[in-house]
């Protein structure tokens, strides 16, 4: 017994002297850890004997940087000390959502375009670049002008196919726009010839030209569209299916508007059937089945959800080849809903007429001063939908367990 308590003291002895041989003969200085990683710093402190505690702040730094430290780079330290270093918790994203206004509520427009004709706005007899009385055509000139003032006013494409689908991909503090084509015509996408490589060259001057001139500018606008076309596809029988096949590989969609571009709310079911189904099956051998699920409806008809037709555009059969149809787009006046909103339906969207009315009568000028106050204004995550503490209550119900409001 006696052995052992002498053997304690001297282990203890030992160790103390180790402990201040330690700080008396190299005395150990503080380094820079400010802007590094916090494992840096405990690591230095920790193999060094120095006591320290972290404090955790919102940061705009990455989360686990250092921002401070209580002692400073060259300081002399001894066991008596505490480094207090602190430590960012990363950026407050409820502070940054509320500065920035997030609305994952907030509406989304669905434009709607038909033809894009290679002429400049003083060529029309109309006002704005408008090429017809209604304004359903629009110059070459004016559809530059609409895509610089969408990206500029921070609005970034999405595919019409993941609007309807509830998917929502735009960064922090961007609104998503969805552009359509109705018709199919050919200056949506004229093609000249063929390249050396056997590739299709469209006319910078046609509607996909210019989009691919944005596409190249502003690769963060994200440029996309979906064309709803007829039985004569692009109109140049020659290309048409080069066409189809250039739109999928590069990033646009094909829906359908019917085989003849028909007003399916005066024909009976049977017809209905034949127009959308014979389409489906055009497109189907088409885009190897590529295209998407969604009708535009001709003349905007039926306007009603209920008419009696719907449900044969919808669902149905066509000579034993079966065809759904997740969503029909209208020939509306406005933006429609964000997909997480209670009264959000996707089978019935609504598109803003692009055209030019002085900022009257839901033109583009109308339709987006109207949005500067109700806008999607995206999170940057898919987590959570982000929404003010207001507009909580008008939330779908299959979204309520993900949503986070400020
Ligand atoms: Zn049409």
């Amino acid at each position: 017994m006696l052995i052992g308590d002498n053997m304690k003291r001297f282990v203890f002895v030992i160790v103390i002297f180790v402990a201040l041989s330690f700080f008396y003969d190299s005395p150990v200085h503080m380094k820079d850890f400010v802007g590094q990683n916090y494992i840096l710093a405990k690591e230095f402190l920790y193999e060094n004997n120095i006591k320290y505690e972290v404090t955790y702040v919102y940061d705009e730094s990455i989360e686990g940087t250092i921002i401070s430290q209580s002692v400073i780079e060259g300081e002399k330290l001894d066991a008596n000390d505490v480094v207090i270093i602190e430590v960012s918790n990363g950026e407050d994203m409820i502070e940054k959502y509320k500065k920035i206004g997030v609305n994952e509520l907030g509406r989304i427009p669905v434009m709607m375009y038909h033809g894009i004709y290679d002429m400049s706005d003083d060529e029309t007899d109309y006002l704005g670049g408008n090429v017809d009385s209604h304004g359903y055509h629009r110059t070459v000139e004016s559809f530059k002008k609409d895509l610089n003032f969408f990206y500029s006013n921070g609005y970034r494409m999405i595919r019409l196919d993941d609007y309807v689908n509830f998917n929502i991909d735009v960064e922090l503090g961007k609104s998503p726009i969805i552009l359509t084509f109705d018709d199919g015509l050919k200056n949506n996408v004229n093609v000249l010839g063929y390249d050396d490589d056997g590739e299709i060259i469209i006319d910078p001057n046609s509607a996909v030209g210019v989009m691919e001139s944005f596409k190249e500018k502003y690769p963060d606008f994200n440029v996309t569209a979906t064309f709803f076309i007829n039985q004569p596809i692009f109109n140049q029988s020659k290309y048409n299916d080069d066409i189809i096949k250039w739109l999928l590989n590069n990033g646009y969609d094909i829906g359908n508007h019917t085989y003849s571009h028909a007003n399916l709310a005066s024909i009976n079911g049977d017809e209905v059937i034949y127009e959308i189904g014979r389409m489906y099956k055009l497109l189907d051998d088409m885009t190897n089945g590529k295209n998407v699920n969604i009708v535009s409806l001709p003349f905007g008809s039926p306007t009603s959800r209920e008419h009696e037709n719907f449900e044969y555009i919808l669902k149905g059969e066509y000579n034993g080849y079966e065809y759904t149809t997740s969503s029909t787009l209208r020939v509306g006046w406005e933006s429609d809903l964000s997909p997480f909103h209670k009264n959000f339906d996707n089978s019935f969207v609504k598109r803003i007429r692009a055209y030019d009315n002085d900022g009257l009568d839901f033109d583009i000028e109308h339709n987006f001063k109207i949005l500067e106050k109700s806008k999607y204004v995206s999170s940057g995550q898919n987590d959570f939908i982000v929404v003010p503490n207001n507009l909580k209550g008008s939330i779908s119900k299959d979204f309520v367990d993900k949503v986070l409001t400020y």
